[in-house]
């Protein structure tokens, strides 16, 4: 049979290329490099003018303004027309839900029964878009049949080009299946009543999974309806299961019920919570519970429901949302409520993940706090806050390259990322190309 043999020649040659680019990659790695900024915010509150980053490998080793201590030898990158940031961290994705557009299809079919192997191979786009807006890790809060641990391992490897992931596998959700004839078997992560909540975040556990995950409430897409669905005591007990692994947890709530028993259950972030009481929000400043509002996600709906598949009368429900979300993150950051940046990014919204940031400065909150909540503040909800979200010596060597001045409007942010490094690796260099 030829053919298979022609295949089989055409995929060796493949495989060769891939694995000397990649020990190229790994050897372009273990250089020493010297990063110039014209102008570099460390994350920590410090601004930096002609500030060199010295990596060694994948780690930061310095920062200076002195040109004379770079080592001999180094690779020298010129970045002096730019503003340097951490690379930055969105801790609410959904990678495997990518989905490409292909023409006439809407996107809700296109992703109806997907095989894992093709959807992780797909997710792939997704994730370079992600890079591309300056996002170096993600927390991705919800995958089918453990795709996201899949797609986490194949780019700590190496093997796929991505942020960096710290993923939950299944998220925990109440019954919901409609009835259907014939042999149903559950889906993962359906977990009711407190032994069933222990085995399902037990389970994800034994999966590999990084952080917990458990939908507190109904509303997702265009449904925004905020129906509480786990008892005070379900949340509790995921809490504590989860804690005992020192494994943090996130709780999706829509509406206000949700977030107050999650946050008394001792959630260390709540998910989307709009319409939250003064009690819930006082409660959260007081724990240091994260704020994920999620704000823009709602937008990216309104602006492609048709071609996600949407039935008509969604715009109206999530125009009216958005203002209920504002005006809840609003309140939440005056009382002193921490909040991280999370998309909710999910079909074709990856390279959309730092809109939330915008959201945020109409908030209340000024460039330089919005920016924290992507960096420092997202490191913490990670547990990782002496390795990522700043510019400093030992942390890993994830950075961004913006066009202007993000402290002095955020907007740019949004817009104007030129240049990414991830683990001392250059991933995205758009130099000479266009704003996005
Ligand atoms: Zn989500």
């Amino acid at each position: 049979m030829r053919w298979p043999r022609i295949t089989t020649v055409v995929l060796l040659l493949t495989t060769v290329s891939i694995h000397t680019s990649l020990a190229q990659d790994k050897l372009a790695a273990k250089t020493v490099k010297a990063v110039r900024f014209g102008k570099l915010w460390d994350g920590k509150g410090k601004v930096l003018t002609n500030a060199i980053v010295v990596i060694d490998g994948g780690k930061i080793r310095t920062i200076t303004t002195d040109a004379s201590s770079i080592p001999a030898g180094a690779e020298t990158i010129d970045l002096s027309k730019y503003t340097g940031l951490p690379g930055l961290i969105d801790v609410h994705t959904h990678m495997t839900f990518y989905t490409d557009e292909t023409p006439g299809v809407p996107l809700l079919k296109q992703l109806a029964n997907p095989v894992p192997a093709v959807e992780v191979f797909l997710a792939r786009k997704g994730a370079m878009h992600t890079l591309e807006a300056g996002v170096t890790t993600v927390r991705d809060l919800g995958a089918d049949q453990y795709m996201d641990i899949a797609m986490r391992d194949l780019i700590n490897r190496g093997e796929m080009i991505g942020p960096r992931m710290f993923v939950c596998g299944y998220g925990l959700y109440i019954t919901n299946t409609p009835y259907k004839p014939g042999l149903n078997p559950p889906a993962g992560g359906i977990a009711d009543g407190v032994p069933e909540v222990l085995r399902a975040v037990r389970q994800q556990i034994a999966a590999g999974a990084d952080v917990i995950k458990m939908y507190g409430s109904t509303g997702t897409d265009d449904d925004i309806t905020g129906f509480e669905t786990y008892t005070f005591e379900e949340m509790k007990a995921a809490v504590d299961t989860a804690h005992q692994f020192s494994k943090k947890i996130a709780i999706h709530s829509y509406g206000p019920d949700g977030a107050r028993d999650a946050v008394r259950a001792g959630a260390d972030s709540i998910e989307h919570a709009t319409d939250m009481d003064d009690a819930t929000i006082r409660e959260m400043a007081k724990r240091g519970t994260f704020y994920v509002p999620t704000i823009d996600h709602n937008r990216y709906y309104i602006d492609n429901g048709d071609k996600i598949g949407y039935a008509p009368g969604y715009k109206e429900r999530l125009q009216a949302f958005i203002p209920r979300n504002l005006e809840t993150a609003r309140k939440a950051h005056k009382a002193g409520v921490k909040f991280a940046m999370g998309s909710d990014a999910i079909y074709t919204m990856f390279g959309e993940n730092t809109r939330e940031l915008g959201w945020f400065v109409k908030a209340g909150m000024t460039p330089e706090q919005a920016l924290r909540t992507a960096t420092t503040n997202a490191a913490e909800v990670l547990g990782k806050e002496k390795e990522l979200g700043a510019v400093a010596p030992g942390y890993l060597a994830d950075l961004v390259a913006i066009e202007g001045d993000p402290l002095a409007d955020i907007n740019v942010v949004l817009n104007n990322v030129k240049w990414v490094m991830k683990d001392g690796a250059v991933v995205v260099d758009r130099r000479g190309s266009p704003a996005r």
